[in-house]
């Protein structure tokens, strides 16, 4: 059964750059209502947890490094085909794939350092949005 939400961090690289606003907007300009939101840090173990489906991958360590390394934004957002529509506002993995206008275009820097996650499916958003929010904290 289809959702209406989707979940997606604003990685470490985003929030360094001082890039949370103008994300922000564009997700709001893009339709997508916050249902949940907080600036946080995630330990390794989070990390490991959260991507615990690219364990066996070579870029795991890299990844849970850069995970790790400063604060990001978590969200959960609402839309009408919030999974699909939120992917392609964030466009291809590697931003030098991804299509004119989309946030991973605009504000990635490369492959691993891609600015910002969206869920791949209904399934995981849920998984992922209760990874990071407890019941109380999603409006
Ligand atoms: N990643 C990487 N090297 C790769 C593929 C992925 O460093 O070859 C990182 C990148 O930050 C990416 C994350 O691992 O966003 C998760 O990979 P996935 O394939 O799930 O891409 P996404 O769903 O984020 O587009
Ligand atoms: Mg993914």
């Amino acid at each position: 059964m289809a959702t209406n939400r989707t979940f997606t961090m604003l990685k470490p690289d985003a929030v360094e750059k001082g890039h949370i606003g103008a994300i922000l907007e564009k997700i709001s300009a893009s339709g997508f209502r916050i249902v949940a939101m907080k600036l946080t840090r995630m330990t390794k173990a989070d990390a490991q947890t959260f991507y615990g489906i690219h364990k066996e991958r070579p870029f795991f360590g890299e990844l849970v490094e850069y995970m790790t390394r400063g604060p990001i934004v978590a969200a959960i957002l609402e839309k009408d085909n919030a999974v699909e529509d939120f992917r392609t506002l964030i466009g291809a993995t590697n931003p030098a794939d991804a299509a004119e206008g989309t946030i991973r275009k605009m504000f990635a820097a490369s492959l691993g350092e891609n600015a910002v996650h969206g869920s791949d499916s209904d399934e995981n958003a849920a998984i992922e949005g209760a990874f990071h929010f407890s019941g109380r904290e999603m409006f």
